[in-house]
């Protein structure tokens, strides 16, 4: 007979992890996959016409609201996202807050039925692993990255072994990778950890060496090499099911995906129908990382000085009132006939799939290089901070589907100095030689155009991504029957 599985899927309250999860609830909701998603009511808003759409079709996707405990915490109301953080102080306390789901979250779930069969849980949230060993299910993590940087938080970050590569200007050539990695010893991941997180680290790295299996959004022909090896040193099952949001093709999903876009889909979608094919450089750099104003100011510079068409998205946060007044004091007018300016959340799949963008200058946060990757298009690299710069040398040295622009130091998480890294004439360099008719340019966008085929086949019938949703939820099935 057959049986019901039950995922309880409990991501990290940030959207480079939630939204992933979200796309992994459609994947196995769509296989018929019983699915609990576990968010609070400040996230809940944000993706309210997912929620409502999934109740209104009949998808097998729960949404469960957690209250957050913001005020106990000493976060300010609403404080339920990473993105709003803005001290140390508080991330720690976001984390601590985060803890105390575990009590209602066992409440809730003994109470199911069908009762779950396992949880995905993101591996900062790793007070999830006690909560499967009370309810005797099996534990799988996930982290919102790709193989390269599974593999390198499990030869560094677990062995610490970091704490001998951290810190300094010198390149080191990384050790135990199936490439060729050198990157300076101040932008490998980690050296950005906030002391008071070590303990955080700590219990996340030991949790982790205990679960039933890892879930990575990537997929086989873009990170075998990695993702076999991570398997290997791990010693457990490793399951490649992406890039998972092409799972879903609904297309109000699509246009409000994470947040509700900051533009009419309607009117972005007739700005780039009315643009050459492949001429339009999209700019954006996720949901995390900030930009000084003076920064901004000399993007703008360099996409006016490119001549080329582009599609930018600005997060200027708080000090948004400098940047504004610059734009309108001619730069919008001067380039109205070959840019868009998108100020806050942008539809980036809905973007990315339309034939008139031919690159993308991304901050290399893994959805982002994942999402340009699945629609063949070539990047501008520009990492900011976390694992970014390890994706940066995939894209760029691996892979060859993209041009960096130059950073050599980590942009602060938290911008409070108006520091500006990336002169306009880097920026009109690097997009010359993505965009323009060079050689090189046109190798790159073949590369691109090669491996957007292989990550939708990588998702279709018979490719190894929908090969592996199968056996992932078989896996769970027998684990239930054993249980019995
Ligand atoms: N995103 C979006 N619109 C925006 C900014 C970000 O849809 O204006 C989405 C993007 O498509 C991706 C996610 O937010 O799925 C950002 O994740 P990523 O790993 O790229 O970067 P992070 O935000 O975690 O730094």
């Amino acid at each position: 007979m057959d049986v019901t599985a039950h995922f309880v899927l409990v991501p990290l309250m940030a959207q480079g992890h939630t939204i992933p999860m979200v796309d992994m609830a459609h994947l196995l909701a769509s296989r018929g996959v019983h699915v609990t998603f576990i968010t609070t009511p400040a996230n809940a808003s944000r993706i309210e016409s997912d929620i409502q759409r999934a109740r209104g079709s009949g998808i097998p996707i729960q949404f469960v609201s957690l209250r957050f405990p913001c005020e106990e915490f000493g976060l300010p109301q609403g404080c339920e996202n990473l993105d709003c953080v803005t001290s140390r102080e508080h991330a720690v306390a976001f984390l601590h807050a985060c803890r105390t789901l575990r009590g209602p979250l066992t409440s809730i779930l003994r109470q199911q039925n069908p009762p779950p069969s396992c949880v995905i849980s993101d591996t900062m949230q790793y007070w999830t692993a006690d909560m499967a060993r009370e309810l005797g299910i099996p534990r799988l993590t996930f982290s919102g990255s790709g193989g390269l940087f599974h593999l390198f938080r499990h030869l560094f970050l677990q062995n610490k072994s970091n704490d001998k590569v951290n810190n300094g200007a010198e390149s080191v050539v990384l050790p135990g990778f199936p490439h060729h990695i050198e990157i300076a010893r101040a932008l490998i991941p980690g050296s950005l950890f906030i002391p008071e997180m070590a303990k955080f680290r700590e219990e996340m790295m030991e949790e982790d060496c205990r679960s039933d299996g890892v879930v990575v959004n990537t997929f086989s022909d873009l990170e075998a090499p990695c993702i076999d090896q991570y398997q290997e040193v791990i010693g457990k099952k490793v399951w490649t099911i992406g890039p998972m949001f092409l799972c879903n093709r609904d297309a109000a999903y699509i246009a409000a995906r994470g947040n509700k876009a900051s533009i009419d889909q309607a009117q972005c979608l007739r700005w780039l129908d009315s643009m050459q094919p492949s001429s339009v450089i999209y700019v954006s750099f996720g949901s995390l990382a900030r930009t000084s104003p003076s920064q901004v100011i000399e993007i703008g510079l360099g996409l006016e000085a490119s001549n080329c068409p582009f599609l930018w998205v600005i997060k200027a946060g708080n000090r948004s009132a400098e940047v504004e007044t610059w734009l309108s004091q001619g730069f919008e007018e001067r380039t109205s006939s070959r840019g868009l300016i998108i100020r806050g959340w942008a539809p980036q799949v809905m973007i990315l799939s339309h034939p008139a963008i031919g690159g993308f200058m991304t901050h290399c946060g893994w959805n982002s290089l994942l999402e340009g990757i699945a629609f063949g298009v070539p990047m501008i690299t520009w990492p900011h901070f976390a694992e970014q710069f390890l994706n940066e040398k995939l894209i760029v040295e691996v892979l060859r589907t993209g041009v960096a622009i130059g950073v050599k130091t980590m942009t602060p998480w938290q911008v409070d100095k108006d520091v500006v890294l990336v002169k306009k004439d880097d920026m009109v360099r690097a997009v010359s030689r993505l965009m323009g008719e060079g050689e090189e340019g046109e190798a790159m966008r073949n590369r691109s155009r090669e491996l957007g085929h292989k990550a939708r086949a990588a998702v279709e019938e018979g490719g190894s991504s929908c090969e592996n949703v199968t056996l992932l939820i078989q896996q769970i099935k027998a684990s239930m029957k054993l249980a019995q």
